[in-house]
């Protein structure tokens, strides 16, 4: 067990304010295996304080110079590619090739995006008589979950450095030694003091402290609902900007004519992915009532691919374990049938649930409505293509979708009526330049891509 000491504030690692420490449990044996400082108000302030300071240099970096420090810390995240793996997997849970293909492996290509972006973006643009300057917000408040700990660092901070921005990070407290890791090769890759800063801590105390920070020019969050619901009001009482990524309950949607077997095996995959942590995962199925038994035998089959402790990973705490037990509780007990997985224990010790399928959900079921973020799927029947829209867009959310058809058109027809972000025609493949952000409850704002660095700009006007 590792205890750490320090946050990292204006370019060096600095003793906390405060004594208390949060521990790092590796969910697949349930060891603690780190200890990292808790985060104060004090924390806090001291790094927003360094940020401000380091702004304006920051904001007068050229692009092309900006674009060649983001490079550098892409090429460092590659070459740390193991590491960063391994912490993933010690503290998250995920099997080892998760890890290094999706969380070592996608940032790599996130930081490069925005490596890309910032030199070759343009910061100017001219309307009519007037010449209009895209210039960084400021400083960034950035808060960031667990279930892709690299991933959303990121996806936040790239854009935001590629911008002119300098950033105040407030991982979340399940995952901070990915945090840590990432705070190191910023360093490493040359990065100016104070443009990039880290404060360990919970989300109540550091996060709440750096989302009402009055030095904060933007807060750019990614978690619960119920956190930015709250972390919004407090932005939009201090007139600041905010960006919001919050849950989802995504449809997957085979309408008649679609490669059924296909349709069903990728959308188990899926919500098998991550251990079902994904904001954007397609947890409904929506298949036709003419061949939804069919869809179900081939849900549960699908889902005895995937072996608790090989190829899906444990859920990364007690906590998200006994909720996502609750929720496969609550489908029985809502007369839902389950036909694989259901909420006993597959190992001795271990967060892990079992892959588990629920068919004859219903609309209304709290399994149908609220974003459960573990390896469950839900089988909707539909009678047709209204009732299956109705379906589709029947919850508080609109993140992610899938629709599968015959033919594309019909597909994209379709996909134009839903109310959600993104959706996968026919599984096209994660595009990660493609902006990623909610309808309706699922948030406010757009990552990734020329969309998600346009978060970090605002635009003055000079009228020539
Ligand atoms: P989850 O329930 O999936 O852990 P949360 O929304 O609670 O998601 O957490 C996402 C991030 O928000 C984490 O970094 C967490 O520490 C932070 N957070 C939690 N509560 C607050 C709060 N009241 N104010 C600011 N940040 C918070």
């Amino acid at each position: 067990m590792t205890t750490h000491d320090g946050m990292y504030i204006g370019g060096q690692w600095r003793p906390a304010a405060s004594a208390g420490t949060i521990a790092v449990v590796n969910p697949a044996d349930e060891r603690i295996i780190a200890r990292v400082p808790a985060g104060t108000a004090e924390d806090v302030d001291a790094a927003v304080r360094a940020a401000r300071a380091a702004l304006p240099g920051w904001a007068a970096t050229g692009p092309a110079a900006r674009a060649a420090l983001i490079a550098a810390v892409r090429d460092e995240l590659r070459s740390h590619a193991a590491e960063i793996a391994e912490t993933v997997t010690a503290e998250l849970g995920a099997p080892p090739a998760l890890a290094s293909a999706v969380h070592a492996g996608l940032p790599v290509a996130v930081a490069g995006s925005y490596a890309e972006l910032a030199a070759s973006h343009s910061f100017e643009e001219t309307i009519g008589n007037s010449a209009v300057l895209l210039e960084p917000v400021g400083v960034v408040g950035a808060i960031t979950p667990w279930n892709y700990p690299l991933h959303q660092i990121v996806a936040k901070v790239a854009p935001a450095l590629a911008a002119g921005c300098t950033v105040v990070l407030k991982p979340a407290e399940d995952t901070p030694l990915t945090a840590r890791l990432f705070a190191r090769l910023v360093h490493r890759a040359g990065v100016p003091a104070g443009v990039f800063n880290l404060v360990t801590g919970t989300g109540p105390e550091a996060g709440a402290a750096l989302a009402a920070h009055e030095d904060v020019d933007l807060v750019s969050f990614t978690g619960s609902t119920a956190v930015g619901r709250r972390i919004g009001a407090i932005a939009g009482a201090a007139v600041k900007r905010v960006a919001l990524e919050l849950g989802g309950k995504s449809a997957s949607v085979v309408l008649p004519g679609a490669d059924l077997a296909g349709a069903v095996r990728a959308t188990v995959a899926n919500v098998m992915i991550n251990s079902g942590q994904t904001c954007s995962a397609w947890t409904r199925l929506l298949v036709h009532r003419d061949r939804y038994e069919e869809a179900v035998a081939l849900a549960a089959e699908a889902a005895a691919e995937y072996p608790p402790g090989a190829r899906i990973g444990p859920l990364v705490s007690e906590r998200q374990l006994r909720r996502v037990r609750g929720y496969i509780e609550q489908g029985v007990a809502e007369g839902a049938r389950l036909v694989a997985g259901g909420p006993e224990s597959p190992l001795e010790r271990g967060f892990y649930v079992s892959p588990t399928v629920f068919a004859d959900v219903t609309p209304g079921m709290t399994i149908a409505q609220e974003e459960i973020f573990g390896p469950v799927v839900t089988l909707l029947r539909y009678e047709d293509e209204e009732d299956a829209l109705r379906i589709a867009n029947g919850t508080v959310y609109g993140l992610g979708g899938a629709v599968w058809a015959g033919d594309e058109a019909a597909a994209v027809a379709f996909a134009r009526r839903m109310e959600t972000g993104q959706v996968h025609i026919n599984g096209g493949r994660f595009n990660p330049l493609a902006p990623f952000g909610g309808y309706k409850q699922s948030g406010v704002g757009r990552e990734l891509g020329p969309h998600g660095l346009a978060e970090y700009l605002q635009t003055k006007s000079l009228q020539l």
